[in-house]
């Protein structure tokens, strides 16, 4: 007996999200059914949800109540200096810290493996923003690992010719950490981004 062409459909959505591929977008589409009416339609509900009260920052990609978000809304903020994220979580540590220039958020970075590719990310959208709002200084604030890495050095090229300063996040040591005792590329970081005292 064929299934049920809505099952076919419900394998296909779940399917093209990342990282599930076509058995696990069964076996979860198996489980829906499977489970209580009640929960399952509470997935349902919870993207409904999400879909209503959260938006993209039409300015910095950034995910908010509103659009432009809170932070590009605030005119106190330094227009100056843009800080380039992975996603928004990011945009929160920073705040944490009293960080007051703005953000561009990427939604992600590259990644050969995942086969995520500079269009895949908001980079039109950054380098429109940089040739339009002219900050001074864009300082790219990717994860320090080897996709972040790779993903800072090609935004790098991209925004060489646009005359804006393009900086990284110093490394160096943590603060009480031991020289003795800290990880070698910690140690080559903490040399490479070694600050003026003068
Ligand atoms: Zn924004």
């Amino acid at each position: 007996m064929p299934r049920h062409p809505s099952i076919e459909t419900l394998i296909e959505r779940l399917g093209r999200l990342p990282g599930i591929g076509p058995k696990s977008a069964e076996r979860l589409a198996f489980h829906l059914l499977r489970v209580d009416k009640v929960e399952a339609l509470q997935l349902a509900t919870a993207i409904e949800e999400v879909r209503a009260a959260v938006r993209n920052c039409s300015r910095c990609c950034n995910l908010d109540a509103t659009d432009p978000c809170s932070i590009c809304s605030d005119s106190s903020r330094d227009a100056a200096m843009l800080l380039v994220v992975e996603d928004s979580r990011e945009v929160a540590r920073f705040e944490e810290v009293g960080y007051r220039g703005l953000y561009h958020v990427l939604q992600g970075r590259l990644s050969q493996f995942e086969g995520i590719r500079p269009e895949d990310l908001t980079t039109d959208e950054l380098l429109a923003r940089v040739r339009k709002e002219r900050p001074t200084e864009v300082c790219l604030a990717t994860n320090p690992d080897l996709e972040g890495e790779g993903t800072a050095r090609v935004l790098a090229e991209r925004l060489a010719p646009l005359d804006v300063k393009v900086t990284r996040l110093a490394r160096g040591l943590p603060a009480g950490a031991s020289i003795a005792q800290v990880s070698k590329s910690i140690l080559a970081d903490a040399i490479e981004g070694r600050r003026s005292l003068s």
